[in-house]
């Protein structure tokens, strides 16, 4: 049986400077080695993306994205950073709509999508995040939260767009709760069928995100519909990353 493709994202945050970037995938490097089929990706903070780049330049199945963008090309727009100065850094990818770019810095679906065809039309793959907070799971509002982050967010957006859509249920994010593989498996399977209301392949590829770590990272990746992880936390560490990007679908 051939392995499924799977997609591992490392999302750093606010965490690891240009040299510590450079110590950390040196060290990742002599325990990772890129396969077929597996794609790595790092989310570095903008400031270390040329870092990562460089270090990863040349060896295949391994990318480098940048964790946010603005949709304006250039501008007065201070802090922030535009598709071309993230390519220019070495970006191939882009995350758009994580939850703290939505509920720490409240962005809204409107603002989301205007990245997300920015970063489209600039060439990026784009990773949406989507995820409902712990008062609408609560509320049985799971379903339509997601639905709504996505219809808003993929508006405009062409069947043949470079698109991968992360479930990342909000009260999972760092908390080290995660959704059971079956609760994740059947928002995936909204998601599916969101993206075919919208006229876009169900084969898009869906991850999950949320607490995903060595222990757990088996039985998610064994749901069909899961075609790989959003880490953050995990991530941070080499040994512990290489470790979660050694699963595979039947592990
Ligand atoms: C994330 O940052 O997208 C994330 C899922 O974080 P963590 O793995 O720490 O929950």
């Amino acid at each position: 049986m051939t392995a499924r493709p799977l997609f591992f994202a490392a999302n750093w945050k606010m965490h690891l400077a240009p040299g510590e970037a450079r110590t950390y995938l040196d060290r990742f490097l002599t325990m990772d080695a890129p396969r077929d089929g597996r794609t790595v990706a790092f989310f570095p903070p903008a400031v270390s993306l040329e870092a990562v780049a460089t270090r990863l330049d040349g060896i295949p199945h391994y990318l480098v994205g940048a964790q946010d963008l603005h949709w304006e090309a250039k501008g007065a727009f201070t802090g922030a950073t535009s598709v071309h100065l993230a390519r220019g850094a070495g970006a191939s990818a882009a995350l758009v709509g994580h939850s703290e770019r939505r509920h720490v810095f409240g962005e809204t679906d409107a603002e989301t999508n205007k990245k997300v065809r920015a970063a489209l039309n600039g060439g990026l793959l784009v990773i949406l995040c989507v995820g409902e907070q712990l008062a609408e799971r609560e509320a049985g509002q799971t379903a339509a939260v997601v639905a709504r982050q996505l219809r808003a967010g993929l508006a405009g957006v062409a069947p043949g767009a470079d698109l991968i859509v992360a479930y990342e249920p909000v009260w999972a994010i760092g908390t080290g709760r995660n959704a059971t593989p079956e609760d994740a498996g059947a928002v995936h399977q909204v998601i599916r069928s969101v993206l075919a209301e919208m006229g876009l392949p169900t084969d898009t590829r869906v991850l999950y995100g949320g607490s995903v770590n060595q222990g757990n990272v088996a039985q998610l990746l064994a749901v069909p519909g899961i075609d790989g992880v959003l880490v953050g936390g995990a991530s941070l560490d080499p040994e512990t990353w290489a470790g979660l990007c050694a699963a595979t679908a039947g592990s």
